[in-house]
């Protein structure tokens, strides 16, 4: 029997395996018909504290009978109200920074990177109108970044082939080139040069770039790129979409820079990654230049489901777990223990550069044909499901994000599996 279901990212013509899950706890997927697999990957970055997490769960049954979806345009309701502020409470804060006092919702993480674009945009273009500056509308970016599939979100992202079908529309950028190990110096100059030609804004995923391949660069890079942009007035974009919510070790990756960045996207894990949810959060800048008595500065953004209640009483659930359970604690330990068996792992000839941010650990397969689109990364994926994971190779590199439950049975199942793998496909096999 043939499904109508089009699959994201799937290639239907190798007719490829499609599992059917049917029930999750923690970090386990229960297969329809028998059998679980372990998600390494927190199904593809949004599950933090494990699957079906009790204390979400109920928020979104208590708040899906009581008030399920308001318009959210001059209307608003608790949840969102205890979301947003719970968001400006916990947001990266410094003395001498303007606080991410202002919170914009919407529902992923492409549309919180859309959002976050037209908002710096907007300011611009608004203070352009009361002479305060002169427009500006060049966006620049780190090479290899991903923020999302939408037009703009794809705009600021690596070119490549995922959106090769599309670039007669995606709108130019500058580059920054990605401050690789020894050449951060050249990255900061690139950026200096950059800013002196008056760009609107920089986006950055700070301190890690997922789908670039989870490419790690240091702190004092990040917190030096934020100054340059804070000394030549360009705005500066986090893109916390992947990296908030405990992943690099602490809530936001931002902080172990001490940035204060003007405009930060959160989605993926802002619900614990049960149900959709994304935020934009801006400092009080970018909320004052669209704030006026003239309605043709309002911020034109909104979708149907903007801050949908049962979603952000998943989110205010999440808050409150945050708040009063040691998170951080558990994410330490479990890095810890990733830690150790990574090391353990890159032992092995298969291997070589292997490396960890916070619960985010990542090691590259050295094999013969090892690019995007080569069969590697498929046949990973078939290799370890077989054996009960969930993984998704980024080409040669084999990365675990998994949920902050993951015990130490689990792990050490993940890694004997990981050690096969290097047994099975590394180039001396
Ligand atoms: C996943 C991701 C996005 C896009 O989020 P969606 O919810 O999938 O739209 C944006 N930025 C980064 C850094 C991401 O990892």
């Amino acid at each position: 029997m043939t499904s109508p279901v089009w699959h994201p990212f799937f290639q239907h013509g190798l007719n490829e395996p499609i599992p059917h899950v049917e029930r999750a706890e923690g970090a386990l997927l229960h297969l329809a018909g028998g059998g679980t697999l372990i998600d390494c990957i927190a199904s593809w970055w949004v599950t933090t504290h494990g699957h079906c997490h009790p204390r979400i769960v109920a928020a979104i049954a208590d708040q899906a009978g009581k008030l399920d979806q308001l318009i959210f345009a001059g209307y608003t309701h608790g949840p969102a109200e205890e979301v947003a502020q719970g968001l400006v409470d916990i947001a990266p804060r410094a003395a001498n920074r303007d606080p991410l006092a202002h919170v914009f919702f919407s529902d992923s993480g492409s549309t919180a990177v859309e959002v976050a674009l037209k908002m710096a945009l907007g300011y611009w273009h608004n203070r352009a109108l009361d002479g305060l500056s002169e427009p500006r509308h060049r966006i620049l970016v780190l090479q290899h970044s991903y923020h999302g599939d939408t037009i703009g979100a794809m705009s600021v992202g690596e070119r490549g082939v995922y959106n090769a079908a599309w670039s007669p529309l995606l709108f130019d950028v500058g580059t920054i080139p990605f401050p690789h190990a020894g050449q951060e110096q050249a990255t900061l100059d690139a950026l200096e040069a950059a800013c002196a030609q008056k760009p609107a804004a920089f986006i950055v995923e700070p301190l890690i770039l997922g789908a670039g391949g989870m490419l790690i660069y240091p702190a004092h890079v990040l917190r030096e790129m934020a100054a340059i942009c804070a000394r030549h007035d360009v705005l500066f974009i986090a893109d916390e979409v992947m990296t908030g919510w405990g992943r690099t070790g602490t809530l936001f990756a931002c902080e172990q820079a001490g940035v204060v960045p003007d405009i930060m996207a959160v989605a993926k894990g802002i619900t614990g990654g049960a149900i959709p949810l994304a935020a934009t959060l801006a400092s009080p800048p970018i909320f004052e230049a669209h704030r006026s008595t003239d309605r043709a500065r309002l911020f034109y953004h909104s979708s149907s489901y903007t801050a949908n209640a049962i979603a952000c009483a998943a989110a205010a659930a999440n808050l409150a777990i945050w708040r009063e359970e040691d998170v951080l604690g558990r994410i330490a330990a479990l890095g810890q223990g990733m830690a150790q068996r990574l090391a353990r792992l890159a032992e092995h000839p298969a291997f070589a550069n292997p490396r960890q941010l916070g619960v985010i650990a990542a090691i590259d397969l050295i094999a013969p044909d090892a690019g995007y689109l080569s069969d590697l990364a498929p046949r990973l994926r078939a290799f370890a499901q077989e054996r009960g994971l969930l993984l998704r190779p980024l080409g040669n590199t084999i990365y675990l994000m998994p949920p902050y439950c993951l015990d130490a049975d689990q792990l050490d199942r993940v890694f004997a599996v990981l050690q096969k793998a290097g047994d099975a496909f590394g180039a001396s096999a």
